[in-house]
C-alpha cells in the first residue's frame, strides 16, 4: 500500500523544502520569487494543492524570466510535490528531474541534496525501482557531507534503512540504521522517532531478538499515538502485526492488524476528501503543466531562435565576406586583364615591329652580302677562264668554294624567311620528272667524285611524260636531301627513287625516296636535325653545310602539303620519303609550254648599257656580256646614265637599283619621261619579290637578282629585245 508511505515520503520532502527555504541561499534570489516559492511551499503544507500549483507556476514564470536557475529549479520542486502528492508519480518524477537539471546548473549542493532525496523517494517506494532510488539516495547523502548538513544525512539514512528492509537485506539496512540510532537524539522529530522504533522493531524481529522487537514496536506505536500525523503509526501496527504473526500470538496480530486498518480507512478518507477537492483541479493541472511546457518551451525557442538569428547573422556575415572577397577578385581580374592586354597589345605591337625588323634586316644584310659575293664569285671565274694555269689553283678552288658557299647561306636565310613569311606562292611549271632529278643528279657530280659516290636512279615508268608543280622548289628539296646523302657518304651508294603511288583524277601522287648507305643518324639527334641551324657531329672546319637544309626542306614540303619522313640506322646509312601529288594535263602542258618557248637565239650584236655604281660588279657584268659578243658601255650612276641616253641609243639598260645620288626606280622614271622605250632590266641583290611592284610601276620590264647564271641574263635580254622589235 504505497499510499500509506508517501506521508512520510513528503515528510522527508517537506524537510527538504523546509531546510531550502530557511537556510540562506546561494542564489541570488529575487526577493518577490522568493516570497511566492515560500507562499507556493506553505499552500502544499496545509494541502492547498491547487493555490500551490498556481503560484508556484507565476513562481517559475518569473524565475525563467530573469532567468534564475535556483529558483526555476526550486518552482519544479514544489510543482513536482504536488504531482507527487496526488498520486500522480511519472509527473512528480518529470518535474523533479526537471528541478535537477536546473539545480545542477547552481552551485546550491543543499538544493541538490533534497531533490536526490526526493527522487530517492519515488523510485523506492512509488516505482519500487529498489536500485535506482538506492543511488539517488547515496547522492543526496554525499551532498548533505558536503555541505555538512547532517541532520539531512540522518533523515537520508532512514530512508535508505528502511528502503533495504523492504527488500529484506537486513544486513546493508542495519549499517544505516545504527547510524540513526547512534544520532537519533541529535536529529530526531515526533515522526521519525515512530519510524526508527519501527524500524529497530523490524530488525530486532529479523535476528530474531523477538524481546528487543517487541520492545521497539510498542515503542513506537506509544510515540505514533503521541504524533499527529497518523501515518506512521498506521505503519508501525501494520509491521508489529507482521512481527506478533511471526512469533504465532495470533490473537495479538490481528488486533494490530485491525488498528492499522481502522487508521488506515481514516487516513484513506481524508485523502478521499483531499482528492475529491481536486478533482476537478485534476484538468486544470494539466493546464498548468501544458502551460508550464509551454513556457519551457517559449524558452527554448527563444534560444532556438536567438540560435537562428545568430546562424543567420554568421551566415550573412560570411556571405557578405565571399561577395566581398569575389568582387575584389573580380575587379582584380578586369585590372590584370585590361593591364594584360594592354601588354599584350604591346607585345604584339613589338613582336610585329620585331618581326618587320628581323625582314629588313634579313633582306638588307642579303642584298649587301650577295653585291659583294656577286663580285668574288664573278671574279673567281673569271680568273679561271682567262688564266688556265692557275685554275687548279687550291687557294682558287677555296675561294670559290668559300664563295658559293656564303651565298647559298645568304640565299638559304632568305628562303626560310620568305617560308615563315608566308611569302612563298607554290607556281605551276610543266616538267619531265626524269630530266629534273638527272640535271641535280649531274649539278652535284662534283660532290659525288669527292667522296667517291654512285648516284643511281630509279623511275617508275608509270609516271607521266609531263607533271605540272612547282618545279623549282621539288629540285630545291631534292638537292638538299641528295646533297647532304653526299655528303655524309663515303665510298656509297645515294639511291633517288621515285614511284607512283597512287592516281586521283588528275594527281599523280609520286613517292620520293632518297636512300644512301653512309653514316646514319643516331635516334636522339633524329628529331632535332629539322630544326634550324643543327648540325649533328660537324667539325669547325668543314663548310659543307649551313645546318639550314633539312629546315628548309621541311618547310618546303609543308608548302606541298607533305611530310618528311626519315628512316635512319647510325652507320649503315640513311633514308629520307616523302610524297607530293603533282598534276597531270595535257592540254594544260601543251598551253604552259606554249607560253615558255620562244626563240631566243639571235646573231645579232647588242648594245647594252651598264648603271652600276660598284666599280668590282660593273667589272663582272661587263666581261659576261662582252663575252657574249655584246658591246657594254658602264656608267657609275643615274644621271650619268640619264645623260649618255641623251646622244646614244641602246638595245637594253642593265639598271643597278641601290645606287648613291639616284636610285635606279627614280632613273628608270626619268628615262621613260625623256620617251625612251628602251628594254631596262633591273640587276639587283634584293630579293625580287620585294621590289617587283615598285620595279614595274617605275617603267622597268623584268629584274635578274644577283649573283645570276649568265645564261639566264641572256634569255632574257633576248627576249626582251625581241619583244620589243616585234611592237
Ligand atoms: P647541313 O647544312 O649541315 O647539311 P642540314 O639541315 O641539311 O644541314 O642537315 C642537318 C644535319 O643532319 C647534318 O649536319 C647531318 O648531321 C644530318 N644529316 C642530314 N642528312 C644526312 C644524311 N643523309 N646522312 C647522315 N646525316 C645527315
Amino acid at each position: 500500500m504505497p499510499q500509506i508511505r508517501i506521508f512520510l515520503l513528503l515528510f522527508f520532502g517537506l524537510n527538504c523544502y523546509d531546510s531550502s527555504a530557511v537556510s540562506p541561499s546561494k542564489c541570488n534570489e529575487d526577493k518577490k520569487i522568493d516570497k511566492l516559492v515560500k507562499k507556493a511551499l506553505l499552500n502544499f503544507r496545509e494541502s492547498n494543492f491547487e493555490k500551490s500549483l498556481v503560484i508556484s507556476r507565476n513562481a517559475l514564470n518569473a524565475a525563467t524570466a530573469i532567468k534564475d536557475y535556483c529558483l526555476i529549479s526550486r518552482s519544479y520542486n514544489i510543482i513536482a510535490a504536488n504531482f507527487n502528492e496526488l498520486s500522480d508519480i511519472d509527473k512528480a518524477i518529470f518535474f523533479y528531474k526537471k528541478a535537477l537539471y536546473y539545480a545542477d546548473k547552481t552551485d546550491n549542493d543543499s538544493l541538490k541534496c533534497n531533490l536526490y532525496n526526493n527522487l530517492g523517494n519515488m523510485y523506492c517506494f512509488e516505482k519500487k525501482q529498489f536500485d535506482v532510488g538506492i543511488r539517488y539516495y547515496k547522492k543526496s547523502v554525499a551532498y548533505s557531507l558536503k555541505i555538512n548538513d547532517l541532520k539531512e544525512v540522518y533523515f537520508t539514512n532512514v530512508n535508505i534503512a528502511w528502503a533495504y528492509f523492504d527488500i529484506k537485506n537486513y544486513r546493508q539496512g542495519y549499517l544505516f540504521l545504527k547510524y540513526v540510532n547512534s544520532t537519533k537524539k541529535k536529529y530526531s522529530d515526533g515522526s521519525t522517532e515512530v519510524i526508527v522504533d519501527m524500524l529497530n522493531g523490524i530488525y530486532a524481529s529479523s535476528q530474531n531478538d523477538d524481546k528487543a522487537a517487541n520492545a521497539h514496536f510498542l515503542s513506537a506505536i506509544e510515540s505514533g499515538k503521541r504524533c499527529q500525523e497518523k501515518t506512521d503509526l498506521s505503519n508501525a501496527y501494520l509491521e508489529y502485526s507482521k512481527f506478533l504473526n511471526k512469533i504465532n500470538k495470533h490473537k495479538e496480530a490481528y488486533d494490530a492488524l485491525v488498528n492499522h486498518y481502522n487508521l488506515l480507512e481514516e487516513l484513506y478518507n481524508v485523502r478521499k476528501l483531499k482528492k475529491a477537492s481536486l478533482a476537478g483541479v485534476s484538468l486544470e493541472l494539466d493546464e498548468y503543466k501544458r502551460q508550464i511546457d509551454k513556457v519551457e518551451g517559449e524558452k527554448v525557442e527563444q534560444s532556438q531562435s536567438l540560435r537562428k538569428s545568430k546562424i543567420i547573422v554568421i551566415l550573412f556575415v560570411l556571405i557578405s565576406l565571399i561577395l566581398l572577397i569575389l568582387i575584389i577578385t573580380l575587379i582584380k581580374n578586369i585590372r590584370f586583364k585590361k593591364k594584360h592586354n594592354l601588354e599584350l597589345l604591346e607585345a604584339k605591337e613589338i613582336a610585329e615591329e620585331a618581326s618587320l625588323l628581323k625582314t629588313q634586316f634579313i633582306s638588307t644584310i642579303s642584298h649587301e652580302l650577295r653585291t659583294p659575293l656577286y663580285g668574288v664569285v664573278g671574279i673567281t671565274n673569271m680568273l679561271l677562264e682567262e688564266h688556265k694555269e692557275i685554275s687548279r689553283s687550291q687557294h682558287l678552288s677555296s675561294l670559290k668554294f668559300s664563295a658559293r658557299y656564303l651565298l647559298s647561306l645568304v640565299n638559304d636565310i632568305l628562303q626560310i624567311n620568305k617560308i615563315e613569311e608566308n611569302k612563298i606562292v607554290l607556281e605551276n611549271l610543266t616538267f619531265n620528272i626524269s630530266d629534273e632529278i638527272t640535271v641535280i643528279k649531274n649539278s652535284l657530280s662534283f660532290l659525288s667524285q669527292k667522296n667517291n659516290n654512285r648516284i643511281s636512279i630509279d623511275i617508275d615508268p608509270e609516271i607521266p611524260e609531263y607533271l605540272i608543280g612547282d618545279k623549282l622548289r621539288l629540285a630545291q628539296i631534292l638537292m638538299n636531301l641528295v646533297s647532304n646523302a653526299l655528303k655524309f657518304t663515303k665510298d656509297g651508294q645515294v639511291e633517288i627513287i621515285v614511284n607512283l603511288s597512287k592516281v586521283e583524277g588528275k594527281l599523280y601522287y609520286l613517292d620520293f625516296l632518297i636512300k644512301d648507305n653512309g653514316v646514319g643518324i643516331a635516334v636522339v639527334d633524329q628529331s632535332k636535325i629539322f630544326e634550324k641551324f643543327v648540325q649533328v657531329g660537324r667539325k669547325d672546319e668543314d663548310y659543307q653545310g649551313t645546318g639550314l637544309g633539312l629546315s628548309i626542306v621541311k618547310r618546303l614540303l609543308g608548302l606541298f602539303g607533305s611530310t618528311i619522313t626519315l628512316d635512319s640506322d647510325l652507320g649503315k646509312g640513311t633514308s629520307f620519303s616523302f610524297t607530293i601529288a603533282f598534276e597531270h594535263d595535257l592540254a594544260k602542258t601543251k598551253s604552259i609550254i606554249d607560253e615558255i618557248e620562244v626563240d631566243l637565239t639571235s646573231s645579232e650584236i647588242y648594245k647594252i648599257l651598264v648603271v652600276e655604281d660598284n666599280l668590282i660588279n660593273q667589272l663582272v657584268t661587263k666581261k659576261i656580256i662582252e663575252k657574249n659578243n655584246y658591246t657594254c658601255k658602264v656608267v657609275d650612276d643615274g644621271y650619268e646614265a640619264l645623260k649618255i641616253l641623251e646622244n646614244e641609243e641602246f638595245d637594253l639598260i642593265l639598271m643597278d637599283i641601290n645606287m648613291p645620288l639616284i636610285n635606279g626606280f627614280e632613273t628608270t622614271k626619268r628615262i621613260r619621261l625623256l620617251g625612251i622605250e628602251t628594254p631596262i632590266v633591273a640587276l639587283t641583290a634584293f630579293d625580287k619579290d620585294e621590289i617587283t611592284d615598285e620595279a614595274i610601276s617605275s617603267g622597268m620590264n623584268d629584274i635578274i637578282i644577283k649573283p645570276f647564271e649568265p645564261v639566264k641574263l641572256f634569255k632574257i635580254i633576248n627576249f626582251l629585245i625581241n619583244e620589243k622589235n616585234a611592237v
